[in-house]
């Protein structure tokens, strides 16, 4: 069937909702040109004004979906006919290193995991930068591969590639460009979409909420989990989500190879005497309780409270760091992978200028002094430095004195620490008063 396109756009900037055959022809146009990118800009925009049904949101991830390579696991392999297919998709956050404690945990509690995801842009980073900060380490692994390291290890990492939901990276690029990334069904058709390509078949997103996370207030960040969760039911998924805190840094550590260290800690439940642990535990915690929601929603464990004690003892007792370094190895990371991670040239502390108690880690001005230090980046382009970042020394909620080290910036050279001196200011918060210490991280879950 052909359409004027003026026609469809017409019809969604006056609030009606587009059918099957009409969002496949605006997809399959864009992808193959014969829709110029001035009018799907336009069409985004009028989606972005007048928002999408549920069921037009899932017709438009479906089409996302079908416009590239589908991953079908359990063609590839008899061991997998009875398998568990998982995965967790956050939203973002700074240090949010979730997915490099919980991939192992989750396997360790008997799911596969077959992880897609993605690099870093702007402040938060992303999962496939840490990863590319270990020797050897392959994210682009052929399918034959691919399989053989999920069937051997229960993990699968995988960078999204050219060919996994093309209209997605295509109408993202022009998403980033006219002002139209804020939209929920554009949002989560973009996620779904990719994960339904990926072949999982039970989906947890960590939406994050607050002052350094896309969604900055709880009925915003609830809005987006509702939809995450019923579009991917639609899609045949089944789906949770968590809401959860992102105001200060999730753990001690921000910056690629620093983030992999700090995981290193916590798998190996064995931390330097100098390392400030307590920072890390909420991120242990949340990486059990987001693989616990896994095996639950997978139908391995009957409740949360067990699959997550379960998921604990994986993490303390040495299976899961088992678990991690076999997948490391086996996509390619060399023997000493985790002796040779890169390490900062120089490090200097940063010292609060007053004394009293830490009212807030902002992490929006650290995530945008990484910037400034290539650990994350500003431009699609932009190559990373994996050694600079931040070390934290202090917690919300604790007292501070005049001239105690608040973190250790990780540089290249010393010139970077004038670039980046305002942020670090504006990150740490100090009261003169007494202050609690921050809330659980959960907020809500919406299943
Ligand atoms: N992440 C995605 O993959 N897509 C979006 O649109 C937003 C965040």
């Amino acid at each position: 069937m052909k359409y004027l396109v003026v026609e469809l756009i017409r019809k969604k900037r006056d609030g009606y909702a587009l059918n099957a055959d009409e969002i496949a022809f605006l997809v399959k146009g864009f992808c193959d040109g014969s829709i110029p990118d001035y009018q799907i800009s336009s069409w985004l925009m009028a989606v972005f004004y007048k928002g999408m049904t549920p069921e037009e949101t899932h017709l438009l991830t479906r089409e996302m979906k079908n416009s590239g390579e589908q991953l079908k696991w359990r063609d590839r392999d008899p061991s997998f006919l009875s398998a568990k297919f998982a995965d967790k998709h956050s939203t973002g956050g700074v240090g949010d290193k979730v997915s490099l404690i919980l991939a192992p945990v989750a396997a360790c509690l008997g799911l596969k995991i077959p992880m897609m995801s993605g690099r870093g842009l702007g402040f938060t980073g992303g999962t496939v930068d840490k990863f590319q900060s270990i020797a050897g380490f392959k994210l682009d692994l052929p399918d034959a591969e691919r399989t053989r390291v999920l069937k051997e290890t229960g993990i699968c990492m995988m960078a999204q590639s050219e060919t996994l939901c093309p209209a997605d990276r295509k109408l993202y690029a022009l998403r980033d460009v006219t002002c139209t990334v804020e939209s929920l069904s554009l949002i989560t058709s973009s996620i779904v979409s990719k994960k339904w390509a990926a072949g999982v078949e039970n989906i947890v997103y960590d939406v994050k909420c607050g002052s350094a996370a896309f969604m900055n207030s709880l009925p915003k960040a609830k809005e987006l989990a509702l939809s995450l969760v019923n579009v991917s039911k639609l899609a045949g998924m089944k789906a949770t989500a968590l809401i959860t805190r992102m105001d200060e840094p999730l753990g001690a550590f921000i910056g690629n190879a620093l983030e992999v260290r700090e995981c290193i800690f916590i798998l190996k439940n064995s931390y330097p005497e100098d390392f400030h642990e307590y920072l890390a535990a909420p991120l242990a915690q949340l990486s059990c309780r987001l693989a616990a929601e896994m095996a639950v929603l997978a139908g391995l464990y009957p409740v949360v409270e067990e699959a997550y004690n379960e998921a604990l003892r994986c993490l303390t007792d040495g299976r899961a760091w088992e678990v991690f370094q076999k997948m490391i190895r086996a996509q390619g990371g060399t023997e000493d992978w985790h002796e040779t991670l890169p390490k900062p040239i120089i490090s200097i502390p940063f010292k609060s200028p007053k004394p009293g108690y830490l009212k807030a880690i902002h992490s929006r001005y650290l995530g945008l002094a990484g910037i400034k230090l290539k650990a994350g980046r500003e431009l699609s382009t932009d190559v990373i430095d994996p050694t600079t970042g931040f070390e934290l020394f202090k917690g919300v909620g604790q007292k501070i004195e005049r001239h105690e080290i608040l973190c250790l910036a990780h540089l290249k050279n010393e010139a970077q620490l004038k670039e980046i001196e305002a942020d670090l200011l504006s990150a740490f918060e100090i009261s003169d008063t007494p202050v609690s210490a921050p809330p659980e991280l959960v907020l809500e879950k919406i299943s």
